[in-house]
């Protein structure tokens, strides 16, 4: 097939190239840097497929073009698929696959380094000692063993963080209206208001939907015990940002450590550093102490990259071939 990749980066080059090396050259493959978007839709002409990833924007106008353009699969090289319009996609004949599985341990081995990295404060510890300034005043933290973790969702990626703390000898209290068996062995499932009213340490793992849309929000924040840890790696509107902003001034959160911002996509992937950032929450939520933010990286790792990339051209070859789709996205 051809396939335009949209937001392609060095490194989906590298990994899809590949993966696509690996299983014979099956498909032939064009790398757009920019976003997909209804303005650069028309990159897709002569393209069977689009490949695309988080930020990308799929909404009824850009999937009208791609039909137009010929456009019969969009291939998501990510498991998030809520940039995507299904139900338009499924009305214009266009199939939506996703990558459904790979190394959850990538995004669950990050939040528990930005756990670690908000409890012992080391993004401030490594600044200090780099500046010769070797005082331990301000960077007190607290023993994670005997601390209660709240895990919103707990499929792949929620399990192994409660399997993770578990080993730190943590208690897990789990939400999810999918309980899982695997879980049981090591929390107890719970209601939203008790998990948020009882962890030391909330941390998210559920898809975005819109049901779920600020699921964090001034409300369930003043749930929260005083001083909490709160983590997100899983989509930034899940979270009230200016809510939190006004929970982090108040003390009522603790800590903050997020892979993903709501309003990221004008930010994220791409080197601003020259730039002055309009975004002034944003700014405001860099500007604490006690607040990590990382640049949607969970998933970063080679082994991740590596399944993406495998998963991603099978995709495209079980479509080709009329192949069952096991990881097509349909409208629920
Ligand atoms: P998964 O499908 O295995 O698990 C998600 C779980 O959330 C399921 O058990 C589901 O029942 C549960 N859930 C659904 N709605 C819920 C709700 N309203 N409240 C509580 N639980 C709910 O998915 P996963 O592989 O574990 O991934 C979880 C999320 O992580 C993804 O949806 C994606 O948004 C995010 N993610 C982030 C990165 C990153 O780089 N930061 C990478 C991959 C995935």
């Amino acid at each position: 097939m051809k396939v335009a990749v949209f937001s392609a980066k060095s490194y989906d080059r590298e990994f899809l190239n590949a993966a696509n090396a690996a299983q014979g050259y099956p498909h032939y493959l064009s790398y757009y840097d920019v976003r997909l978007r209804s303005k650069t839709a028309s990159l897709a002409k002569g393209h069977d497929a689009v490949c695309v990833f988080v930020n990308d924007e799929l909404g009824a106008e850009t999937l009208k073009r791609l039909a137009e353009l010929g456009v019969r699969l969009v291939t998501l090289r990510c498991t998030g698929f809520n940039n995507v319009d299904l139900a338009t996609a499924a009305s214009l004949g266009i199939t939506v696959t996703r990558v459904s599985t790979y190394s959850p341990y990538s995004v669950a081995e990050h939040t528990v380094g930005l756990i670690l990295m908000l409890n012992r404060k080391l993004h401030r510890a490594y600044n200090r000692v780099r500046d010769d300034n070797f005082s331990l005043e301000g960077l007190m933290g607290f023993d994670l063993h005997g601390c209660t973790v709240g895990i919103i969702g707990t499929g792949k990626i929620g399990r192994i963080v409660g399997q993770i703390m578990r080993g730190f000898g943590c208690h897990l209290y789990g939400y999810d209206p999918y309980p899982s068996e695997t879980f049981r062995e090591i929390g107890t499932y719970t209601t939203l208001e008790t998990l948020l009213a009882e962890s030391d340490i909330v941390t998210l793992h559920c898809p975005l939907v819109p049901e779920n849309e600020h699921l964090i929000n001034a409300t369930t924040i003043a749930q929260m015990k005083r001083g909490v840890m709160l983590i997100n790696t899983s989509r930034g509107k899940l979270v009230d940002t200016k809510a939190v902003i006004e929970g982090i001034k108040s003390g009522q959160i603790g800590y903050l450590g997020i892979d993903v911002y709501e309003e990221e996509d004008s930010l994220f992937f791409q080197d601003l550093s020259d730039t002055i950032i309009q975004d002034d929450t944003f700014q405001l939520l860099q500007s604490f102490p006690n607040v990590v933010i990382t640049a949607h990286q969970a998933f970063f790792t080679r082994n991740a990259l590596t399944d993406i990339a495998r998963t991603t051209i099978e995709n495209l070859t079980c479509f080709e071939q009329g192949l069952p789709l096991a990881n097509e996205v349909k409208q629920m």
